[in-house]
């Protein structure tokens, strides 16, 4: 009788799924076992994390449809448990999914090395992505530098060969759980030190629903996606980050593409394909910029200014919206991510590493390769980024991406008495102004932390003059 665990990360689900498929045609008993990993989890110091609970939830409810068994569900070091929970349920292999970042490739190895001491084979298989680093390469052999060329031939490499997204079909019934001590499938929140996290910032470990409503406005992605006020994208990343929803699941669905909205919609996952083969291929991009020319910009840094960019008090209504939808929902749509994100790089002057952290704690959808990408991007600093002269103007993205001032009200209902104009740029506000709309500006509202347009000067000088020694 052969014998696999399969443990499960970042691939949260049961179908399509290259692992479970894998151990559930070779193998006679298959175990599944999820690790809440200590590394990650001492660096949260919000304990109420939604991250953990939409995890908490998700193996809850995998344990729900696992008729024959369960999940272990264990809290520690992966290689420690891994590796016992391997000996003590005798199997032959332990099967997972590969994982791009630098810490968890240096986590696999630690845990194949201690494996192969107890005879136990590993075997890690590509499942979170299309087509990993290695596989869409330019003529000469290299990583693409550029997206456009590189999504060209991720797109033709799909049409070559379709079956990269075909369904990898489990046999749930081949999936078992026996009772081992020390070992359970059901821990709670507080046993691994965190607390469920406020009920309107839950997710259903369900993504049906959010798929099926996006279905409805999907052939208009093109046209909608910008607006952070309407239903014009997905809303999918956590459960790709997390991987209750396959993303050859979601390439099937909309392949071959049919119109510019399911195009434009498909190239945005061969952005996060781009990321995260950038991340495998330039590990040292996670601490420092991917252009190198721009590592020592003198950053003004300062920390007050951080805070009210973090709380979503920096008088710019655009960019305290997002900060706030951020804070209170953890999720922020892409459009604002990149005027929040220019905002305090480009206008504050402000390290992007710090930006990038605080998105890390927040962020649902978190994810290093993306997050850093966005960042990056934002900040000029990296692979195929934004143009170091082209900043951001947020009243100019206020005004065309929130004409109406629906999403700003939303979160900064301060400013609701003010007609349009000035909640698109309150620095156009008189003292008539504020009198006729009851208004006082400084105390309703903060008034911004620096001039717009001489930071913007300044930052482009502090660009040209790069590289600093
Ligand atoms: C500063 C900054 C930080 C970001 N941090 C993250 C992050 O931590 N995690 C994350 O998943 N995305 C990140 N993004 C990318 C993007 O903002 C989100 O993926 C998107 O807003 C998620 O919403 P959606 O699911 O509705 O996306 P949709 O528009 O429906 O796109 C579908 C999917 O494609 C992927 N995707 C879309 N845009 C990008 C992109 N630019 N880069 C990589 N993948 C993309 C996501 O998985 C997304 O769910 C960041 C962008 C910026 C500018």
């Amino acid at each position: 009788m052969k014998k696999a665990l399969v443990w499960i990360r970042r691939s949260l689900r049961l179908h399509d799924h290259t692992a479970l498929s894998y151990a559930t045609n070779n193998f006679d008993e298959v175990y599944v076992g999820f690790v809440f990993d200590t590394h990650i989890l001492k660096k949260l110091d919000d304990k109420k994390d939604h991250r953990i609970t939409f995890i908490h939830d998700t193996l809850d409810n995998l344990n729900k449809r696992l008729e024959n068994g369960g999940v272990y569900v264990m809290y520690g070091k992966p290689e420690d448990h891994i590796v016992q929970l391997a000996k003590d349920l005798e199997v032959d292999a332990v099967i997972t999914h590969k994982d791009y970042e630098l810490y968890a490739q240096k986590r696999d190895e630690k845990v194949e090395s201690k494996l192969k001491k107890e005879n136990i084979e590993f075997k890690r298989f590509k499942d979170h992505v299309i087509f990993e680093a290695e596989e869409v390469r330019t003529g000469s052999g290299d990583f693409y530098k550029v997206f456009t060329p590189y999504k060209n031939t991720w797109f033709s490499k799909i049409k070559e060969n379709p079956d990269v997204l075909s369904e990898r079909k489990v046999d749930i019934s081949k999936i078992t759980y026996k009772r081992v001590k020390g070992y359970t499938s059901d821990l709670s929140l507080s046993d691994i030190g965190f607390e469920r996290t406020e009920k309107e910032r839950e997710y259903s470990p369900d993504y049906k629903k959010l798929l099926k409503s996006f279905n409805q406005v999907k052939d208009e992605y093109n046209k909608k996606r910008d607006y952070p006020a309407v239903r014009g994208t997905s809303k999918l990343s956590a459960y790709l980050r997390f991987g209750q929803v396959s993303v050859r699941e979601l390439m099937r669905k909309n392949w071959p593409y049919e119109n510019e909205g399911e195009e434009i919609w498909l190239s945005e996952l061969a952005w996060r394909d781009f990321y995260f083969g950038l991340l495998k291929t330039f590990p040292h991009i996670e601490k420092f910029a991917y252009n190198d020319k721009y590592e020592n910009i003198p950053w003004i840094n300062n920390k007050d200014h951080f805070k009210k960019w973090c709380e979503g008090k920096t008088g710019v209504p655009i960019v305290d919206a997002g900060m706030r939808e951020l804070n209170q929902t953890g999720w922020m749509h892409n459009r604002v991510r990149m005027i929040v994100a220019s905002y305090l790089t480009k206008i504050l002057i402000i390290d992007w590493r710090w930006g990038e952290e605080y998105f890390a704690k927040k962020l649902i959808d978190f994810d290093l390769a993306a997050n850093n990408g966005g960042w990056q991007w934002s900040a000029s600093t990296g692979c195929d980024a934004a143009p170091y002269f082209r900043v951001f103007n947020p009243y100019r993205q206020s005004e065309r991406f929130d004409k109406n001032c629906e999403y700003i009200l939303k979160y900064v209902p301060e400013v609701k008495n003010l007609p349009p104009k000035y909640i698109h740029e309150p620095t156009k506000i008189t003292q008539k102004v504020q009198d006729d709309n009851n208004f006082k500006w400084g105390e309703d509202y903060p008034k911004p932390l620096v001039d717009y347009s001489e930071r913007r000067k300044e930052v482009i000088q502090i660009f040209k003059d790069a590289p600093y020694e």
